[in-house]
């Protein structure tokens, strides 16, 4: 078997309810040997292995792909829906791995669609692989703990994101380097939530800073446990969520 040098992603192009689903289909209706992917990942993230690597994949006949690649399927029609967050999070987490273990660069992890030769519309237009290949080489501290990403929609406002996702415009703003609070665009990924700091000035407490963040002072304490709240040092950082 060739050496797999590419990662090539797809989609169901349907709403499985799990891998096993999948794999009958491909067995007993189209007659493979086995799932034709070699990675599944399901609509709560989790991920299931598929075909071996020891024998050839069933998911991208151009380019000869399916020996020369890994060939990973989000469960869903990414046509008409975004993948979860899940799905996103253990596919890069994933794709990482397998990049390491493989020496694949992150220009051979491609979409279907983008194979030479192709004609299709997998992975679905919700399924952003710029996006993606950015992520997968974004070096790992530079996103706050708990974020992940919103892609805007028509109708979307800062102040609605804000609420719905219990953050703040300010915030929301300072992270995507957003100039205009009143106009996002549509379309634009947004990172959302993870942890925000303040910077201590003289005359700090953590009461005040508690009501101006609106949490309360244990949960401050609880996020700075070696920060002694009655010696508050000014231009050090609290974290505030
Ligand atoms: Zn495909």
């Amino acid at each position: 078997m060739a050496k797999r040098t590419y990662i090539i992603l797809h989609h169901t192009a349907a709403e499985e309810k799990d891998t096993e689903q999948v794999r009958r289909y491909h067995m007993d209706i189209r007659g493979y040997q086995d799932i034709a992917y070699n990675k599944i990942i399901e609509k709560d993230g989790k991920l299931v292995l598929g075909r071996s690597l020891k024998i050839a994949g069933a998911h991208t006949r151009a380019d000869g792909m399916n020996r020369k690649s890994i060939g990973y399927a989000l469960i869903g029609n990414l046509e008409n829906r975004e993948p979860t967050r899940q799905q996103m999070e253990t596919l890069i987490k994933s794709i990482q791995e397998d990049m390491a273990e493989y020496s694949i660069s992150v220009e051979n992890v491609l979409g279907h669609k983008e194979v030479k030769g192709a004609a299709t519309l997998c992975p679905g237009k919700h399924t952003d692989m710029d996006q993606l290949r950015k992520d997968l080489v974004k070096p790992k501290q530079q996103e706050p703990d708990d974020t992940f990403k919103y892609i805007v929609k028509a109708g979307d406002t800062l102040s609605h994101l804000a609420v719905r996702f219990k953050t703040n415009v300010r915030k929301i703003a300072q992270d995507n380097n957003i100039q205009n609070v009143n106009f996002i665009r549509v379309g634009a990924h947004l990172i959302i939530g993870g942890a925000e700091y303040h910077t201590i000035k003289k005359g700090d407490t953590l009461w005040a800073l508690a009501i101006h963040y609106n949490t309360n002072v244990l949960e401050l304490q609880r996020l700075n446990p070696k920060v002694n709240p009655r010696a508050l040092e000014v231009e050090s950082k609290l974290r505030v969520k």
